[in-house]
């Protein structure tokens, strides 16, 4: 697979991990000519996963744009790269698990259960996605939201 970075086609697979209901592989690669580390992701399938955005348009499920988040909130907070690996599984199978066999699911389930995996993580990334991510018209509605999805945790 080709490095984003330098273009190389020489890479080593580091972890390869199927989805809940088979349907995507996704491979953590690193790049044996300069070291970056980037992932694959391979569909099995051949329905995509489609999500609904809150304008009503629709595009194909893609981990990259969430990961792209996560990475973003979780920046300088060093947490463990194996750590950000399985919220991503999380996310994922939780995403798959939601779209059920319509394979539909909203952009602000994603978000949701992106919090959720967040908060479990770190509070401070999850702040920071939910104040990316999310529009909180006032200080109220955020708190109430940060607590509703607390309890929602502790129910797990
Ligand atoms: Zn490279």
């Amino acid at each position: 697979m080709k490095c984003p970075r330098c273009s190389s086609n020489d890479d080593k697979v580091l972890e390869s991990r199927q989805n809940k209901d088979g349907s995507s592989i996704r491979r953590r690669r690193e790049c044996l000519r300069c070291g970056y580390r980037f992932t694959s992701y391979e569909k099995i399938e051949e329905k995509p996963i489609i999500v609904i955005k809150k304008d009503g348009s629709e595009q194909s499920f893609d981990i990259r744009k969430v990961e792209r988040g996560v990475r973003t909130s979780t920046e300088k907070l060093k947490i463990p790269a194996g750590t950000i690996e399985k919220l991503l599984n999380a996310i994922e199978d939780e995403v798959v698990e939601k779209s059920g066999h319509e394979r539909r699911i909203s952009s602000t389930e994603i978000g949701e259960a992106t919090l959720r995996q967040l908060y479990k993580v770190s509070k401070v990334a999850y702040v920071r996605f939910a104040s990316v991510y999310r529009q909180f018209n006032d200080l109220g509605k955020f708190i109430s939201e940060i607590e509703h999805i607390a309890n929602s945790v502790d129910e797990d």
